[in-house]
């Protein structure tokens, strides 16, 4: 019988080449169920480096009782590493600690042919033990990096990546920062209260309240662990977290605006009423005129037109009396209004 490693010829009756050692004969295995095969010892031991049969496959050679691969004689072949062109022998723990360039050729004894290193059972592990840590992140379809995690996690705060970044640790498979291991799920955020204490810490949807609140302005300073400073909150990762309605200039307007418009506001309303008075007063007016056109000049007549006018003029009068005091009472309104963000911004000092 022939030997397919040495090639050498062998007794029909030998069990193992007698030139090279290796195990003559054909064999099968078995794969979901089904028999595969003939194969050569070193088409098995080369099936078994590709990861294509493991240690716990069934396989067996003519006339032989079925086994795992671990208790066959090809187990011991395959325990012996070999770098191609290198004398020496590693075990496959020792050969993994070279961590070889995944172009490197390799193999176990009884192969006929090597391997590259990235197409053997060596190569997975090494990757899975020591993922890299550096990662990678799209901006403007192209890749920028290597930086570290916590790099990330500082140019998501500013604003300069978000939730749908692509991103990649080492070589892996690109994910979206959100989906990432590294998105951070819960932040903490510290808000600049000039020279009184900084408050805090909030979570972003307690902080983004506090802007729609308007009691934060697009400029207060705002931190969170990963920033290197404190940044303005329209600068922040906070921005993307508003809700959509929120009218737009007040994203835009600088803080000195805001006590300006409430002002603004109520001179507007005050304006509004107190045309609405004089326009009812001066409609009474034209009322009365006209009376005055139509009546005839009989005194009765026009005594009783008198009165009927004086009796106008009163619910005139009565009517702006209401209107000055509902004025009055939205000044009221308005300037507690205006007092409301002082007494909450004490409640969340802390
Ligand atoms: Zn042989």
């Amino acid at each position: 019988m022939k030997c397919d490693y040495c090639q050498q010829e062998n007794n029909a009756s030998d069990d193992f080449c007698t030139h090279c050692g290796m195990p003559l004969g054909q064999w099968y295995y078995l794969e979901n169920g089904q028999e595969q095969g003939p194969l050569s010892s070193s088409d098995v031991l080369t099936l078994y480096c590709k990861g294509q049969l493991t240690t716990e496959t069934i396989l067996y050679r003519e006339q032989h009782a079925r086994q795992t691969f671990e208790q066959s004689v090809l187990y011991g072949y395959a325990q012996k590493w070999h770098i191609l062109e290198d004398d020496a022998t590693y075990t496959q723990e020792e050969i993994q600690a070279l961590q070889l360039d995944e172009n490197t050729n390799v193999f176990v004894e009884g192969m006929q042919e090597s391997l590259p290193y990235n197409q053997t059972i060596l190569f997975e592990k090494p990757v899975l033990e020591v993922p890299s840590v550096d990662w990678f992140y799209q901006k403007d379809e192209q890749w920028m990096g290597p930086v570290q995690a916590d790099s990330l996690l500082t140019l998501y705060l500013q604003n300069e990546i978000v939730e749908d970044t692509l991103v990649r640790n080492g070589q892996q498979e690109a994910v979206s920062y959100a989906s990432s291991s590294i998105y951070p799920q819960t932040l903490e955020w510290y808000i600049d209260q000039g020279k009184k204490e900084d408050a805090g810490p909030f979570s972003t949807e307690q902080a983004v309240a506090f802007y729609v609140q308007q009691e934060m302005e697009p400029d207060t300073l705002v931190w969170a662990e990963g920033l290197e400073e404190w940044i303005a909150f329209e600068e922040s990762a906070l921005m993307r977290f508003l809700p959509e309605e929120m009218p737009v200039e007040q994203m835009v307007q600088p803080s000195t605006k805001q006590p300006f418009n409430k002002w603004k506001v109520a001179i507007i309303a005050l304006s509004v009423l107190l045309v609405t008075a004089i326009g009812v007063d001066v409609y009474l007016w034209r009322v009365k005129a006209n009376h005055m056109a139509q009546v005839e000049v009989s005194e009765e007549q026009l005594e009783s037109d008198i009165n009927d006018l004086q009796d106008e003029i009163d619910s005139a009068k009565e009517d702006l009396e209401t209107s000055q005091k509902n004025n009055k009472q939205n000044k009221k309104d308005l300037e507690t209004v205006q007092k409301k963000p002082k007494k909450s911004k004490k409640r969340h000092r802390c």
